[in-house]
């Protein structure tokens, strides 16, 4: 019969405010034999977020013996903070024929893309940027100014959307749930991925 060669990297990226975060959970739900890569960063937690949940929070101390350890898959500098993906965790995984699921953003997706070129791309967009703007401010974790930040980077991360394998709209988070575990599902099926392990 056959079966999958190796996991399968699966990289979710769009500008800040358009739901990756709530449209991950919906994925879980959907698809809960995958794993969720957590990040490091040297972002301040937010009010609801805890050490090890959403991320690895380090001083930007610590972030700097992690580069010079060579302990990030990427790393990128975005909105003022620095963010890194583990490398161990993610290699590890993979190796055990295990799925990963990476949220980050574009200048880290491309250095990802440059060592996974077989990994699946994914940026969400918003409805449009009045959409994004006012969910932004709905959310109500960032002060005006971060908020101003966050837009004009969106701006600059649209560009990029063109590049990567699949563009979902966010229109609604159960219906961009379902879109993502469908791509998901799919790309384990791709024949290119398979191998034949015999009778
Ligand atoms: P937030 O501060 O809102 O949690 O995240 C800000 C941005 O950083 C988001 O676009 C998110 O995708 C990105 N991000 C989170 N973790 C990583 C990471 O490990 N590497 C990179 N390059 N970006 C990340």
């Amino acid at each position: 019969m056959v079966s999958k060669k190796e996991g399968i990297l699966f990289i979710i990226s769009g500008p800040s405010g358009v739901g990756k975060g709530t449209v991950i959970k919906e994925v879980l739900k959907l698809v809960p034999d995958i794993n969720l890569s957590i990040s490091y960063t040297t972002r301040p937690p937010r009010k609801n977020e805890t050490n090890g949940k959403e991320y690895f929070f380090v001083s930007e101390e610590e972030f700097n013996r992690m580069i010079e350890r060579g302990e990030f898959l990427e790393w990128a500098r975005v909105h003022g903070n620095l963010y890194g993906t583990p490398k161990r965790y993610i290699e590890e995984r993979l190796k055990n024929n295990e799925d990963v699921i990476l949220e980050i953003d574009t200048q880290g997706a491309r250095q990802v893309k440059k060592a996974f070129p077989n990994g699946v791309f994914i940026f969400i967009l918003p409805p449009s940027i009045d959409e994004l703007l006012k969910r932004l401010h709905k959310r109500g974790t960032e002060k005006e100014e971060e908020i101003q930040i966050r837009l004009n980077n969106a701006k600059e991360e649209f560009k990029e959307w063109e590049w990567y394998n699949y563009t979902v709209i966010n229109e609604s988070i159960q219906l961009t749930g379902e879109i993502i575990a469908s791509i998901i599902k799919a790309e384990r099926c791709r024949t290119s991925r398979l191998g034949w392990k015999g009778l």
